[in-house]
């Protein structure tokens, strides 16, 4: 059964044939692919191609697919019970593992996806300010709970949908959204709405609209405004979490939201989330307070002793400089061969991740990111894989680099982006 036997099928009985939106590949074109096998940097195709992947399951599988300590720790868990509904020893490490890497964190609320993470940190700030209202930034993704689907990224962006429908107009009146980098206009929200104000949300590294990365000062001056009006400072580090060094990118630039949402990394490939910060805004949830949140699987054993396992990983492995490196130095040599043969392409870069644009100039927002020619990235996705690389099939999403990324498929791949 090759790829597009599978996708005729599916078409049939799954919505557009996927079960989320960008693996339909309608920006890029062409058939989806359907994956047999991953291992490493590497991903099996049904058709039996190796693909050196870079998106890593949108971030999630930093070490790499089915790494072996990972694994181990599944099985392990397997056989000892996949769900209880009630407390496990492992909850607790994985939650004081979290708590002792990341400062202001003094409690954490385990979830299964960072949609969930999301959705319960804007409903501790609203109950806990009583206030509706909320500041996000245009193009950042926060998952696809309701008043969040106002003016997101991600696959809203890809699929050129500014706002969900089916979402209540009543709810989206309570999100203001301003652009990326503008602290003027989140001041004048404040101004205009200060005491209305439950929370400024925000991804502290841009990720969902490609990589745009915040302005010098951007964040501590979110701190600064949220601080002046009562509001809940909420950094979503779905993304960025664990991702530039063993800890948040808050903890790493200095910035402590009151509240921080964790995903992707911290479930090692499995569905699993968290939501964290201060106790004074955390011990509003249920059953110490009145905000309600709560999972029939949350917590999962499997799911967190696969998070922990990967935890330790990079606790030990420390790889953050070398994915750093590694990718600088793709972004570089991208770079200067655009700049050489006077392309329209800029690669930018932080840590492990990186986003080729194709247009030229500095990035600062979701409007001068849309500038960018998406056509020609659609050519360049199908040139890459074309190559034996697998990217994320949009331009607004990140690639990303994992642990099991060798130097050598990283030249290879800048000698296919570069010729
Ligand atoms: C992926 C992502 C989410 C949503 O997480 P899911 O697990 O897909 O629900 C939320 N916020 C950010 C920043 C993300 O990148």
């Amino acid at each position: 059964m090759d790829s597009d036997e599978l996708f005729k099928r599916a078409v049939r009985v799954i919505p557009g044939g996927v079960n989320s939106p960008v693996r339909a590949f309608k920006s890029v074109g062409g058939t989806p692919l359907y994956v047999a096998s991953g291992n490493g940097a590497h991903l099996r195709t049904v058709e039996g191609r190796d693909l050196v992947d870079f998106c890593c399951s949108w971030g999630a599988v930093i070490l790499g697919h089915a790494h072996p300590e990972v694994v181990e720790a599944i099985q392990r868990q397997a056989e000892r019970g996949t769900t209880f509904g009630i407390n496990t020893p492992m909850e607790v490490e994985f939650a004081e593992f979290l708590q002792s890497k990341v400062p202001g964190l003094e409690r954490v609320r385990l979830v299964s996806s960072g949609t969930e993470a999301v959705m319960t940190a804007v409903r501790i700030a609203r109950g806990a300010t009583g206030r509706r209202r909320i500041v996000k930034f245009d193009g950042c993704y926060h998952g696809h709970s309701d008043g969040l689907l106002v003016a997101a990224g991600s696959g809203l962006l890809t699929g050129g949908i500014r706002s969900s429908e089916g979402v209540s107009p009543a709810v989206a009146e309570d999100v203001f959204v301003v652009p990326f980098n503008d602290l003027e206009a989140v001041e004048a929200v404040v101004a205009a709405h200060g005491r209305d104000l439950a929370a400024i949300l925000v991804e502290p590294v841009a990720a969902n609209m490609g990589l745009v990365l915040p302005a010098p000062g951007f964040l501590a001056g979110l701190r600064r405004v949220a601080d002046r009006c009562g509001a809940a400072l909420i950094f979503d580090e779905v993304i960025t979490g664990f991702r530039f060094g063993p800890t948040t990118y808050g903890a790493l630039c200095g910035v402590i939201p009151d509240l921080t949402t964790m995903g992707k990394i911290i479930g090692g490939g499995l569905p699993l989330a968290a939501v964290g910060g201060r106790a004074s805004w955390m011990d509003h949830l249920a059953p110490l307070g009145r905000v309600y949140q709560a999972g029939t699987l949350s917590g999962n054993p499997i799911a967190v002793v696969a998070g922990l396992a990967t935890l330790r990983v990079l606790e030990r492995e420390n790889p953050y400089a070398r994915l750093e490196s590694g990718a600088r130095k793709m972004a570089d040599a991208i770079n200067r061969d655009a700049e050489c043969r006077g392309l329209d392409r800029v690669c930018v870069q932080a840590g492990g991740l990186f986003t080729v644009f194709f247009r030229r100039g500095a990035i600062r927002n979701l409007n001068e990111a849309m500038v960018s020619d998406t056509k020609a990235y659609a050519s360049y996705f199908h040139r890459m894989l074309d190559q034996g690389f697998y990217l994320p099939p949009s331009q607004f999403e990140v690639s990303f680099v994992s642990m099991a990324h060798t130097e050598q498929e990283m030249s290879r791949f800048v000698e296919a982006v570069t010729t």
